[in-house]
């Protein structure tokens, strides 16, 4: 008998009928002798609501108000379902996060997990309960609710397989697994039938929702068997691995990611001193904001260019700070643009493969896409375009890897 967690996104508890297809599933597996801990989302498009509402009232919420508010969601959907389960005479209980006692930090909005309480759910587990338990919520040591961040009912889903030392965790979701990329952008996209934690972390880094980061990160470190599969059909899904050697057919990429969540500034003319980086980062960082990725042209009339990107919500506080620090330092221009988006390709193979850079700016220069920053790391290259040319890229750079589907007969 395994113990496995479960984890439905907000599509695979977005109505009712949902909602009953997912408690047939719990009970299928449940009359097969696991104990199931099942973690849920909000419906979809309800955090959002709520989330709307909040700003009804302000532009900013108070953070801790609008957790109170956010979580509301999933203190929904877990007491349908667990309705739905003891309607079907499957003996189910649901808790909220508090109720669990899924302790957090008191970073409202961005909560992270320190520490959760398995007796409860063990106790219930053994009276031959499903347990139900509210994703992306928390309680912090003060007894204020707290959220995990957008996404974070897979944080909640892995963390408690971490505690619970399940056998998997299972997440279910929209799609049949992790693809190659995202497969409503590419529709020749490929399931991976396995891929690397670490590879995962980077896609998931890199702007590839299907898995919220901490909970790759959180898997990666307790080594959780994960698994992202789909909620109504039947399949193997894709399994996150820690063994490189185990992953897949071990091509030089394995998947494509990108975000049209940043920003670029751009501060011109800045005098070529030592200490001038730091001059004009510090400030930024002091205002809290994280910096993506940065560029510094050699310097040619001793001044020099200095390019750096931000998450879109930062760009407007950025670009003040620079401004200030432009005027200080007597650097001759800020500019700055919104309209770019950041595409990566990740994998493992890299690491033996030489010329996998040139090979991904060979195919956007056949797209005639022009490449403004470019960063990389052992295992990904990433750049920087316009945003307009994101999907183009994003096919071209599928296609020049080699990771379309192969196209069947007739098509
Ligand atoms: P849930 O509500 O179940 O948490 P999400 O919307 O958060 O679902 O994540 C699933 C979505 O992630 C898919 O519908 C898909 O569009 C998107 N996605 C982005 N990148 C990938 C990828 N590489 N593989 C699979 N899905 C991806
Ligand atoms: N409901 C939350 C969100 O929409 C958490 C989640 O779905 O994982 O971000
Ligand atoms: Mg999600």
């Amino acid at each position: 008998m395994a113990l496995i967690v479960q984890k439905f996104g907000g599509t695979s508890v977005g109505t009712v009928e949902r909602i009953e297809q997912v408690a047939e599933k719990v009970k299928k597996f449940r009359e097969g002798g696991d104990d199931i801990v099942v973690v849920v989302s909000a419906m979809s498009g309800e955090t959002n609501r709520l989330i709307d509402l909040a700003k009804q009232i302000s532009d900013q919420p108070v953070p801790r108000e609008l957790d109170v508010m956010v979580s509301t969601g999933e203190q929904v959907t877990i007491a349908l379902l667990a309705m739905a389960l003891i309607k079907r005479g499957v003996p189910a209980v649901s808790y909220t996060g508090n109720q669990v006692r899924i302790l957090t930090d008191s970073a409202h909005n961005k909560a992270r997990i320190l520490q959760i309480d398995d007796q409860k759910i063990r106790a219930d587990l053994k009276a031959g309960r499903v347990v139900v338990v509210a994703g992306f919520q928390g309680v912090d040591e003060h007894g204020n609710i707290t959220t995990l961040g957008r996404g974070g009912s897979d944080t909640t889903g892995v963390a408690l397989a971490a505690a619970l030392k399940a056998d998997e965790c299972q997440i279910y979701t929209d799609v049949d697994g992790v693809y190659t990329t995202d497969p409503r952008v590419v529709p020749q996209a490929r399931r991976l039938d396995k891929i690397t934690f670490e590879e995962m972390l980077e896609m998931a880094s890199l702007g590839s929702k299907v898995l919220q980061i901490r909970s790759v990160e959180f898997a990666g470190k307790y080594n959780v068997p994960l698994r992202v599969l789909h909620s109504f059909q039947e399949g193997p899904g894709t399994l996150i691995t820690l063994d490189e050697e185990e992953s897949m057919e071990q091509p030089i990429i394995s998947g494509i990611a990108f975000n049209r969540d940043e920003a670029k500034l751009t501060i011109r003319g800045v005098p070529d001193i030592p200490g001038v980086a730091f001059k004009i980062l510090g400030p930024i960082s002091a205002a809290n904001i994280e910096v993506d990725m940065i560029v510094q042209n050699v310097a040619h009339d001793n001044t020099t260019d200095f390019t750096f990107t931000v998450h879109r919500n930062d760009y407007q506080n950025a670009q003040r700070v620079l401004e200030q620090t432009a005027s200080e330092i007597g650097a001759r221009e800020v500019i700055g643009d919104t309209k770019i988006a950041k595409v990566s390709i990740v994998g493992v193979g890299m690491r033996s493969h030489a010329g996998v850079a040139s090979r991904m700016f060979e195919a956007l220069a056949k797209e005639t896409i022009n490449i403004q920053m470019i960063s990389t790391s052992e295992i990904k290259v990433s750049v920087v375009i316009e945003e307009k040319y994101l999907e183009l890229a994003v096919r071209a750079l599928h296609t020049a890897f080699e990771l379309d589907a192969p196209t069947r007969q007739g098509e």
